[in-house]
């Protein structure tokens, strides 16, 4: 007589249940009937439970907004189909070997001493994004995100976005992560009795390490970006798999207000630190990017950084691992840090003086010249070839001005050479690096006297140049051979 009726639980997307009821007397599915109208879903409303992720109307579970109480999950979710918890609250609940296809526990879930435990993750999106987490155990155990679809990259997601957890002191326990993405930025992640721990480890499927939390070889961005935490944070990468560089986002991260943070043997080629302070963290035979032999940041793209307050964000981090890496007694990485930094410094010249007194300016500054001649301190071959350089035009220019030697015969071509090469031009041109070489060492007027205006002048031009290289070059070999 009458059409087959069916559920009209209003689900969260606006449609309805519409599983097929029997009863007259009722407008919803057993399992509705039940949760209707507290939306609390308790232990004893397990079968109805069950019996509603079967029934497939929809082709997606909605258990969204609903309060779970001591409800066991246990193999009740398969992969078939999208299961969405959004705006849920769990007490005491727990996932025993689930499987989840593009889970979302987003809009603010709430997990009260609920555990996932040899679970897995799959599909295009795995969201936990704004939910709360309060634990005396790991949440997460053994549990694998094993997101599908790699060819379709933004749909690869793991996210604990703006996650709040405090927990015995991890959010993972064994955990792996093979996504495209692992975004936990803005997670405020605390240990209950001991500050916590964050162990992240990036290496191949095989690799079973006794870790918090792996993420395997396709993840192509770790985003820790604006994280909250106090306590050890640990990012390691066995060195034989050095090679693979996941984009790390840890920007705007207090470093030092955790108890000890180490990168081991990380590849941080492309690892985004702006606005984090990292004067404690240590980094332990980690790989950098290279530009002319001196190490520098992911982010810091030379002479294209034209952006004042990025290059002044850049200063800032140079000079803290400067520092780190000074008190940690790896001088050779300080000195790649301080190169890097003062490079950084002489772009900030560079980006304020511009137009045409600008270029002049930026052509002779002096942050420029203390490049040009020693590499900022860092080369002691500069300022040799430079005092090489010095030692053999002043030569050229004494031979052609007039000298004499010891008091002997004055040697003057005047600019105008006799044809042809004889023996005594080229003895007197060594006789003219011989008092080259006596001005710079302070025996002008000595052994070699100088009688024009022109080689006068030129003679306390050396020495000035001479005063400058000498010790630039002695205090690079100092800093070469402190380390
Ligand atoms: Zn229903």
């Amino acid at each position: 007589m009458s059409s087959a009726r069916t559920c009209s639980f209003k689900l969260r997307n606006g449609t309805f249940c519409g599983r097929p009821i029997t009863a007259k007397q009722r407008i919803f599915c057993d399992f509705h009937v039940r949760i209707h109208p507290q939306k609390v879903c308790r232990k004893e409303d397990q079968p109805f439970l069950k019996e509603y992720v079967k029934t497939d109307v929809q082709g997606f579970v909605d258990l969204s907004q609903i309060e779970f109480r001591n409800v066991e999950f246990d193999d009740l979710l398969t992969d078939s189909r999208p299961i969405l918890f959004d705006a849920s609250r769990f007490d005491k609940c727990s996932f025993y070997k689930c499987t989840f296809k593009d889970a979302s526990f987003a809009s603010h879930c709430r997990f009260d001493s609920t555990t996932f435990r040899g679970c897995t993750f799959k599909g295009g999106k795995c969201d936990f994004s704004d939910a709360a987490f309060l634990s005396d155990d790991a949440p997460f155990e053994d549990c694998t995100f094993l997101l599908e679809g790699t060819d379709q990259l933004d749909l690869t997601e793991v996210s604990f976005r703006n996650a709040r957890a405090v927990v015995e002191t991890s959010l993972f326990k064994d955990c792996y992560v093979r996504a495209t993405r692992f975004a936990a930025d803005g997670l405020h992640l605390q240990g209950r009795s001991s500050p916590g721990a964050l162990d992240l480890v990036v290496c191949e499927a095989h690799d079973r390490l006794p870790c918090r939390m792996i993420c395997l070889d396709t993840v192509e961005q770790i985003i820790l970006t604006e994280m909250v935490f106090s306590g050890t944070l640990t990012y390691r990468q066995p060195s034989r798999w050095k090679d693979f560089k996941p984009v790390l986002h840890l920007m705007n991260i207090n470093f030092d207000s955790m108890v000890s943070v180490r990168f081991f043997a990380a590849n941080l080629q492309s690892c985004h630190f702006q606005g984090s302070s990292i004067s404690n963290t240590e980094f332990q035979n980690c790989q950098w990017q290279r530009e002319g032999g001196f190490r520098k940041l992911g982010g810091d793209r030379g002479a294209v950084n034209s952006n004042e307050s990025e290059v002044q964000e850049l200063v800032r981090l140079y000079v803290q691992l400067k520092k780190n890496f000074e008190s940690k007694g790896d001088h050779i990485g300080a000195g790649d840090w301080h190169y890097r930094e003062m490079e950084s410094r002489r772009q900030l010249v560079l980006a304020r003086h511009k137009g045409r007194f600008g270029r002049l300016r930026r052509a002779f500054s002096l942050i420029g010249l203390y490049r040009c001649v020693s590499r900022y301190g860092e080369s002691y071959h500069r300022p040799l070839c430079w005092l090489a350089a010095v030692w053999f035009v002043f030569s050229i220019f004494y031979f052609f001005t007039g000298f004499s030697l010891g008091g002997g015969e004055i040697i003057n071509y005047d600019w105008c050479p006799a044809c042809g090469l004889s023996v005594s031009h080229v003895a007197h041109f060594f006789d003219a690096m011989l008092g080259s070489l006596s001005v710079m060492a302070l025996q002008a007027g000595k052994t070699v006297e100088f009688t024009g205006f022109w080689s006068i002048l030129a003679s306390v031009i050396q020495l000035v140049l001479t005063a400058v290289l000498v010790p630039l070059f002695l205090l690079a070999v100092r800093r070469k051979f402190r380390r």
